[in-house]
This record gives structure tokens, C-alpha cells and sequence, in this order.
């Protein structure tokens, strides 16, 4: 049985996304495994946001190379979507995968014989249009529930839609399911995850739903003692959200509203979609 690790860089999205992603090798066969603890294989999942992202996917890379010499090395994530060539220069790169491709790597990589040059598979961004499904479960306490991938806004500082691609939802239907099988799993807590969670309910470029829908669903399953929404964007957090979170008895009374600056200036500069009085008013509410 091939033993297989994983390493996560970056927001609870990764995360979410390595949890799934380990769960369908297990589902293979493979043997899911510490990092040290000689794998055959290693899944480097990267995040674009940080400064030093080359740096540390390198270092990361020549960890996995000093544990395991012969190893298969693959890099997934934001900074394989938004730099592939240069990732797969990185010595001791065996494959890179993007955005659309990340979710297929077992049967893209099947048998993860290492190639004599790094392989690359990273379509072009604008044409990243599926939603794949994922949680976290690494622990009982609290898994983190993608509900939203993507972003359509363009804030000027953020590469997040390039190397996530246009907003995209899961549908709520499907969100139910997803929680109540994390509830037979015995988890207490669910964080509602998104790239702009609030832009829930966009499904092939149409908005076929709206997020309070899928807070109101959710409110309602059996065995989750507490529902928490990640992070919103200010101009999205409306008064339904808010009374409706206010009366729950599981959405917990917490938001993480992302102010970026406290200049109308500045959030015109980084092309926010608010200015300070619409932030100052959401959190008087
Ligand atoms: S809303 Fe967030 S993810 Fe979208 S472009 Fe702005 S900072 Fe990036």
C-alpha cells in the first residue's frame, strides 16, 4: 500500500480542500500518512497570499526530498494555478496541478511513477467554472464547510480570483447532505468557508440562490450545536443575515467583517465595494 502525506499552506479553503483530498486516496487505497514518516508520495497544497510563497513551497519541497529521496512529489493550490512553470522548476518537482485539476489527482497521476521531467496540468483560470465539494475533518470539534469558490470582485491588491477563478457555489441542497453526514460523524461545529462567502448562490454564472436561504437551511439541522460564517464582506452582510443570526440558537452571534483600511480614499484605491460609513453602520446594527 503507497503511503501518501500532505502539507497545507495558507486559508481554512486549503484546508478544507487537503481534507477532502486525502479522504479520496484513502478511498483509493492509500495509506494517509505524517509527513516524516516516509512517503511515497507528498501533496504540497501552496497559498499565493503570502510574500514568500516561492520560498517556502522550496523549502517545503526539499523537506519532502531529504525525508523521502525517491518520493513523488506533486503541488497543488493557488500559487501552482497562478505560476506553474516556474513551480515546476523548482528541483525536485515531479507534477503541478491547477485550480480545475487539484481534485482529479489520483486518476491524473495514477500510479505516480516519477516522470523524467515535471509534468504540468493547469488550465487557464477563466475557464475554472466547477465547484468541488469539500470539508474538512480533522478533528471533532470543528469542520470547515466550503460552501463558495472564487471571486468576482477585483479588489486591486488580491490575486485570489486568479488563481481561484469566477464565483461559484455549491448548491444548498447539497451543503444540507454535507452537513448532516458531518453530523453523524459526531462534529459539534460547522464554518461556512468561501473565497467571498457572502456571494453564495452563483452556479454557472447565474445566481440561483441566495446565502440567508442557506443560513436559514442550515439553522435547521439536526446534531450541529454551532454554525459560524468564516469571514463577510461588509457590503454583502445585510440586516437579514443579521436578525437572523441574532435569534439563532446555532449560528453563533460572531462576524469577521474585513474592513482593509479606514479610508474612503484608500477602498477606493484598492476598488472595495464600500466606504467606511457602510462599515461603521453594519457593525452599530
Ligand atoms: S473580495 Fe476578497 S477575494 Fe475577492 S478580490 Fe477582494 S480581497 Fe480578493
Amino acid at each position: 500500500m503507497k503511503k501518501v502525506a500532505f502539507y497545507t499552506l495558507g486559508c481554512k479553503l486549503n484546508y478544507s480542500e487537503t481534507s477532502t483530498i486525502s479522504r479520496k486516496f484513502e478511498e483509493k487505497g492509500y495509506q494517509k500518512v505524517e509527513f516524516t514518516d516516509q512517503p511515497d508520495i507528498f501533496i504540497i497544497n501552496t497559498c499565493s497570499v503570502t510574500e514568500n510563497a516561492d520560498k517556502k513551497c522550496r523549502k517545503i519541497v526539499r523537506e519532502a526530498r531529504g525525508i523521502s529521496p525517491n518520493a513523488y512529489v506533486a503541488i497543488i493550490g493557488c500559487y501552482a494555478q497562478l505560476k506553474p512553470k516556474e513551480i515546476s522548476e523548482i528541483p525536485g518537482v515531479d507534477a503541478v496541478l491547477g485550480a480545475a485539476e487539484k481534485f482529479r489527482l489520483a486518476e491524473l497521476l495514477d500510479g505516480f511513477v516519477r516522470p523524467e521531467q515535471p509534468v504540468v496540468f493547469a488550465t487557464e483560470i477563466d475557464s475554472v467554472d466547477t465547484f468541488n465539494s469539500s470539508y474538512s475533518l480533522l478533528d471533532r470539534t470543528r469542520t470547515f464547510l466550503k460552501v463558495q469558490d472564487g471571486c468576482d470582485y477585483s479588489c486591486s491588491f488580491c490575486t485570489i480570483p486568479l488563481a481561484r477563478g469566477s464565483s461559484r457555489s455549491d448548491s444548498i441542497v447539497n451543503l444540507l447532505k454535507h452537513a448532516q453526514d458531518i453530523a453523524a460523524k459526531g462534529v459539534k461545529e460547522i464554518v461556512l468557508t468561501g473565497v467571498n462567502t457572502g456571494d453564495f448562490g452563483l452556479q454557472q454564472g447565474e445566481r440561483k440562490e441566495r446565502f440567508i436561504n442557506l443560513v436559514e437551511a442550515l439553522d435547521a439541522v439536526e446534531g450541529i450545536e454551532r454554525f459560524r460564517i468564516s469571514s463577510i464582506e461588509p457590503n454583502l452582510l445585510t440586516d437579514e443575515i443579521i436578525d437572523f443570526v441574532a435569534q439563532s440558537n446555532r449560528f453563533v452571534p460572531h462576524f469577521h467583517i474585513p474592513l482593509q483600511s479606514g479610508s474612503n480614499e484608500i477602498l477606493k484605491l484598492m476598488r472595495r465595494r464600500y466606504q467606511r460609513e457602510l462599515y461603521t453602520d453594519r457593525v452599530k446594527r
